[in-house]
């Protein structure tokens, strides 16, 4: 499946003034591979061969396993499991099982839609470097923001040179932008603590209702959806 850079996705997802907007993009991108593997690659022999290989991490699985189509996702996992059977041997010594635990290891960490997202996040990371480099609008949108999840702001810090002669002054926003937002949500966790000691009974949680989903997602990215 090919998947081209969006423009729009990102306006969209910085607009919405999230979190991270990084998130929504992954999870925009993510649906969509998810569903084609419900739908048009399981059908495919080469799709086929690379779910034999390197399969699905729990996520992918589950997310799957939601969707509407069990035969397919039958027989993507029926060859799966068939390729992690051949390796098991019956093991004679510690030091063979030792090596068959690390290479059955090696494989269950392995995940074909992970390694497909993977490169398109990268590109995405890249043309939000770009578009601050080349975009006023969005270089007011990018301050504006609520910083990003710990990993997205890992994969925009390595994806700098995208800024090309901004690029000093956008790893300086970048940072910047995402010290002071971790500093708010760290304050506001606080207040979202406070309001379990007696003394704040009757007070209105405001703004920290959702401090504590809002922090998860910020450390592990967007895995709580808003109640
Ligand atoms: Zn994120
Ligand atoms: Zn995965």
């Amino acid at each position: 499946m090919n998947y081209h850079i969006d423009n729009i996705l990102i306006w969209d997802n910085f607009r919405e003034k999230g979190e991270c907007p990084l998130c929504g993009i992954y999870l925009t991108i993510e649906g969509k591979f998810v569903s084609s593997y419900l739908n048009e690659a399981v059908m495919e022999d080469s799709c086929r061969g690379e779910v034999n290989r390197y399969g699905f991490c729990p996520r992918h699985f589950e997310q799957l396993y939601m969707g509407d189509n069990k035969l397919g996702l039958a027989l993507q996992a029926h060859t799966r499991l068939g390729y992690l059977m051949k390796e098991i041997e019956v093991a004679e010594s510690r030091r063979a099982a030792q090596k068959m635990a690390d290479k059955l290891m090696g494989h269950l960490k392995s995940c074909v839609i992970c390694s497909l997202i993977g490169p398109h996040m990268e590109r995405y990371a890249g043309a939000v470097a770009q578009m601050y480099g080349k975009d006023g609008e969005f270089k007011k949108l990018f301050w504006e923001g609520k910083g990003f999840c710990m990993g997205h702001f890992c994969l925009l810090l390595n994806a700098s040179r995208n800024a090309g002669s901004c690029e000093k002054e956008y790893l300086r926003a970048l940072s910047q932008v995402q010290a002071k937002n971790l500093e708010r949500l760290h304050a506001e966790l606080g207040h979202f603590a406070d309001m379990f000691d007696y003394k704040s009974n009757g007070k209105p949680w405001g703004t920290v209702k959702d401090a504590l989903e809002r922090c998860i997602n910020k450390i592990c990215g967007r895995i709580i959806e808003k109640p």
